[in-house]
């Protein structure tokens, strides 16, 4: 599903004395089965323009198209019960959200949700858990009784039980020591080349965006400010370290390099073309 945003602004409390505006005139168009990585400064609008894709929120001015989908301010929140199954949200950490008393039935929540029968929504719960790469047996156990890391990976698998064509990711690896860290990035970068989600990952983290998206969307101050491969976002660090944004590590090195031999050199890391 292609996403199109057009236009759109949003405004918490419109109409009060409350009002706060967080997006302004957003255009973005996202491709289908694209890796994309939301970036920004806290209070940049990233997590108001995550809630657009999958009605969470519905523009004050404007639309977003998702596939066959229009949001506009007149949609009615009943309309988007499709639209939530296509488009999977894992908010920040997912594992707070599970209730449940067995690992099955936290799974097949979604699924069972959506209308499907308690069989097949059994069956979809093996299937998640073995795509997040946890063991058959968990199943029976409770969420309460695992690790962390492997708790995240069981509310991820409740989200991947629903089949999503899109799945938004929430800084997913927040709270999680490096390795973790690699891990889920890992499993996220398999699905999309396997299962062919969209992706739409948010994050403060630059290293993740430049190893993982196809194309990064810079946000600041409620719009957004650049677009482009990490290649092409990468280019001019000046820019970016003046609007107060981190460039990775390995950025930096590479033009350190160039600067002492002269001329440009080719970044595994950062292998997309403008
Ligand atoms: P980010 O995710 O990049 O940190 P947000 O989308 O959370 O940015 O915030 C964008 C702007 O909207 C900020 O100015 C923030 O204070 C404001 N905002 C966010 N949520 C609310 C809310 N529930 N009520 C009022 N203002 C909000």
């Amino acid at each position: 599903m292609d996403i199109v945003f057009e236009q759109v602004d949003y405004i918490y409390h419109a109409n009060s004395p409350f009002a706060q505006r967080a997006l302004y005139e957003v255009n973005l168009a996202i491709e289908h089965r694209s890796f994309v990585a939301i970036v920004g400064h806290t209070g940049s609008g990233k997590s108001t323009l995550l809630q657009h894709l999958n009605g969470l929120l519905v523009p004050t001015n404007g639309k977003v198209r998702i596939g066959e989908y229009t949001l506009t301010n007149r949609q009615k929140q009943k309309q988007l019960k499709p639209l939530r199954r296509k488009v999977g949200v894992v908010f920040q950490f997912p594992e707070h959200q599970l209730f449940e008393e067995t690992v099955e039935k936290d799974i097949c929540f979604g699924p069972l949700n959506f209308g499907v029968s308690e069989e097949v929504a059994k069956q979809k719960a093996k299937e998640a858990l073995a795509l997040v790469g946890l063991p058959e047996q968990l199943l029976s156990q409770s969420p309460f009784d695992l690790s962390g890391g492997q708790m995240r990976r069981v509310a991820i698998a409740g989200i991947l039980a629903m089949e999503p064509d899109v799945l938004v990711l929430d800084e997913p690896t927040a709270g999680l020591d490096p390795y973790g860290r690699k891990e889920i990035m890992e499993l996220f970068a398999r699905l999309h080349r396997e299962r062919q989600l969209t992706t739409i990952l948010v994050t403060h983290n630059m290293e993740d965006a430049a190893k993982y998206a196809d194309y990064i969307v810079v946000m600041q101050k409620g719009t957004v400010w650049k677009t482009g491969t990490p290649q092409a976002i990468f280019r001019d660090i000046d820019e970016l370290l003046q609007v107060g944004l981190n460039v990775p590590e390995t950025v930096l090195l590479k033009r350190k390099l160039e600067e002492k031999i002269g001329r440009e050199i080719p970044s595994p890391c950062l292998t997309n073309e403008q």
